[in-house]
């Protein structure tokens, strides 16, 4: 496979042309971002890291019948994926109540919730990432219609009961994640981007320590160490 083009540069991956029109190359970065991009750092080693915590993951959900962009492995921090065209919305699923949802809502950290909350901000970071709902995301055309909702939504459930009984097997809580949902030539809706601890809140079962992006964002120190240890676990 050829690396082509750089065609986009996010803040955790760099997306290239590749010698198959219909393929890209999505190469893992080891930058740190955080609160829109104020906060940034770069851990050596963590785009490698993220690389093969998210292929086991889409692996897991693959088999697990979710329809994902992974294609192959290329190196330790690229991989091949299927191109598509990315919805600009954040879909977040959260189990406990953390983050920003404590922030806006009041709702005291550490709150199990009652039932997986589905939530969607706008992809645009000049905006900062807004929240919106169903109806902005009918208003702006960023969906076809409420039907593709529905599917977002069922997508991002299944999503969250298949990991969520992966980690409690491996004496983790996923508090909550964000994905990224893509359409191929095919107008299939597939798993896009990453799932890795820059994009998902992970405790301890027996201690709640964090061990994801929030050790960078709350300078809690060992950031590559918690990384490795989300890794050994998905591997143990
Ligand atoms: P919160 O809204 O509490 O900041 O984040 C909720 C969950 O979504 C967390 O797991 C967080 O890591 C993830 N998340 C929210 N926004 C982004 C983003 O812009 N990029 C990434 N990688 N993850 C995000």
């Amino acid at each position: 496979m050829i690396k082509g083009e750089l065609l986009y540069e996010g803040k955790g991956k760099r997306l290239y042309k590749s010698d198959d029109e219909n393929l890209l190359i999505s190469e893992f970065k080891d930058d740190l971002t955080a609160f829109n991009a104020e906060k940034k750092g770069n851990e050596s080693g963590k785009g490698a890291l993220n690389c093969k915590i998210s292929t086991q993951l889409f692996h897991l959900l693959e088999q697990k019948g979710i329809l994902t962009h992974l294609v192959d492995v290329i190196s330790e921090n690229e991989q091949v994926v299927k191109k598509c065209k990315i919805l600009p919305i954040e879909i977040i699923v959260r189990n406990v109540a953390t983050g920003s949802l404590t922030k806006r809502l009041g709702i005291k950290d550490g709150t199990v919730l009652p039932f997986a909350l589905v939530e969607f901000c706008l992809k645009d970071d000049a905006l900062g990432d807004p929240f919106i709902n169903d109806e902005h995301c009918l208003l702006l055309n960023l969906v076809k219609d409420k039907e593709q909702i529905a599917q977002i939504k069922t997508i991002a459930r299944k999503i969250n009961e298949i990991l969520l009984n992966f980690f409690d097997t491996k004496n983790l809580r996923l508090i909550d994640f964000k994905i990224e949902l893509g359409l191929t030539k095919d107008n299939e809706l597939v798993l896009a981007d990453e799932i890795s601890p820059d994009s998902c809140r992970f405790w301890d079962k027996d201690t709640n320590e964090k061990l994801d992006k929030d050790r960078f964002r709350q300078d809690l120190g060992n950031v590559k160490m918690a990384y490795e240890e989300i890794l050994k676990r998905i591997l143990s």
